[in-house]
C-alpha cells in the first residue's frame, strides 16, 4: 500500500489541472490521475479556443491543455495516465485504485471528473467536432456569422443554445424528435417569437455529411420514416450533459441530475476533505475558465482542511 498522501486529484481538465498546480506551488506534492484514454479532459477534443483569457489570438485546445499539463508538472504535481475505478472517500484517510489493483491513500481528494456530453452516435459526429459539429453555442457560436445551423434538442439548453446562435447565424432550424418541446413555457415563447429560428418536428439527424467540414444533415421523420436534406454549416446538439460520477455514487451527495453537490460558494462535499471542481458540479456556466477557477478554489479549499489537520 502507498504512503499516505496530502491530496489526490481525480481528472485532468482545467479543473484538475489547475487544482494541480495550486496544490503543487502550496507545496502539497499532488497526485493526479489523468484518465485513461481522455486525459487533458474535453478541449482535447475542440479546434481554437479563443475565449480563455490570455490568449489574444486563441489557441488550439489541445496546446492549451498541454500548457496546464506542464505548468503543473514544473511544479511538482506528480501525473498519472490513468484512470481511478474504486474510492472510499468516507474515512479520513481516503482511498482512491487505479486499473492496476493499486490503492493510493490521501488525506484529501479533489474531484474534477468533468462531464461527459451526450452525443447522437453517428458515424460523422466526432470526425467533424470543431469542423462544423459543436456541444457548446458560447464556445463556438462566434465561429458562425451569417451561417445557416441547426440545433438538435428540445429542452431549455437547446432553446438557450437556438435564441443565442441566432445572434450570429443566418438562419436556426431547431430539429426535435417529437412534436412539442420539453423546454419551460417562457424559453419556448423566447425561441417561437424568434423570426431567425425554425422548426423541424418529428425528426431526427440520421446522418451527419461533410468532409473536411460539416455541409448538411440527412433527417428523418420518426413518424414516416420520410428523409430530407438540411443544408448547414453548423450543428449543436444540445441533447443534455452527463456528470462523470458513477464512481461516487452512495457516498459523494449528487443532485437529481447526478452533478455533484457542494456547499457552494465553497467545493466542499457531503465528506470532509473532499471537494469537488469544473463540470462534474457545473449545470450551468460549463466553460474551461469556469472550471479552472473552481479547480482553483478547490485547491485553496484543500490546502486550508490540510492546515487545519496540521
Ligand atoms: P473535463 O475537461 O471534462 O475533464 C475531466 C477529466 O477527468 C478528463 O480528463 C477525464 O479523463 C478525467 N476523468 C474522468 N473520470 C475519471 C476517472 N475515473 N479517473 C481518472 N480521470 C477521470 N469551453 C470554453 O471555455 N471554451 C471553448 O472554446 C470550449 N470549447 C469546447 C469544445 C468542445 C468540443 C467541448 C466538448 C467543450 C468545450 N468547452 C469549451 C467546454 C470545456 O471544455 C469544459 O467546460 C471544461 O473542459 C470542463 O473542465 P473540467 O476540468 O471540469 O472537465
Amino acid at each position: 500500500m502507498s504512503d499516505v498522501r496530502n491530496v489526490i486529484i481525480i481528472g485532468s481538465g482545467p479543473a484538475g489541472y489547475t487544482a494541480a498546480l495550486y496544490t503543487a506551488r502550496a507545496s502539497l506534492k499532488p497526485l493526479v490521475f489523468e484518465g485513461a484514454v481522455t486525459a487533458g479532459g474535453a478541449l482535447m477534443n475542440t479546434t481554437e479556443v479563443e475565449n480563455f483569457p490570455g490568449f489574444q489570438d486563441g489557441i488550439m485546445g489541445p496546446e492549451l491543455m498541454d500548457n496546464m499539463r506542464a505548468q503543473s508538472e514544473r511544479f511538482g504535481a506528480e501525473l498519472v495516465p490513468d484512470d481511478i475505478v474504486n474510492v472510499d472517500l468516507t474515512g479520513e484517510i481516503k482511498t482512491v485504485t487505479d486499473t492496476a489493483g493499486t490503492v493510493h491513500r490521501a488525506k484529501a481528494v479533489i474531484v474534477a471528473t468533468g462531464s461527459q456530453h451526450r452525443k447522437l452516435g453517428l458515424p460523422n459526429e466526432d470526425a467533424l467536432s470543431g469542423r462544423g459539429v459543436s456541444w457548446c453555442a458560447t464556445c463556438d457560436g462566434f465561429f458562425f456569422k451569417d451561417q445557416d445551423i441547426a440545433v438538435i434538442g428540445g429542452g431549455d439548453t437547446a432553446m438557450e443554445e437556438a435564441t443565442f446562435l441566432s445572434r450570429f447565424a443566418k438562419s436556426v432550424t431547431i430539429v426535435h424528435r417529437r412534436d412539442t418541446l420539453r423546454a419551460s413555457k417562457a424559453m419556448q415563447d423566447r425561441a417561437f417569437a424568434d423570426p431567425k429560428i425554425k422548426f423541424v418536428w418529428d425528426s431526427e439527424v440520421a446522418e451527419v455529411q461533410g468532409d473536411q467540414k460539416l455541409s448538411a444533415l440527412k433527417l428523418r421523420n420518426v413518424k414516416t420514416g420520410e428523409l430530407s436534406d438540411l443544408a448547414v454549416t453548423g450543428l449543436f446538439i444540445a441533447i443534455g450533459h452527463d456528470p462523470r460520477t458513477e464512481l461516487f455514487k452512495g457516498q459523494l451527495e449528487l443532485d437529481e441530475e447526478g452533478y455533484l453537490k457542494v456547499d457552494a460558494p465553497s467545493t466542499r462535499t457531503n465528506l470532509t476533505g473532499v471537494f469537488g471542481a469544473g463540470d462534474v458540479v457545473d449545470h450551468t456556466y460549463r466553460q474551461a475558465i469556469t472550471a479552472a477557477g473552481t479547480g482553483c478554489s478547490a485547491a485553496l479549499d484543500a490546502e486550508r482542511f490540510l492546515a487545519a489537520l496540521a
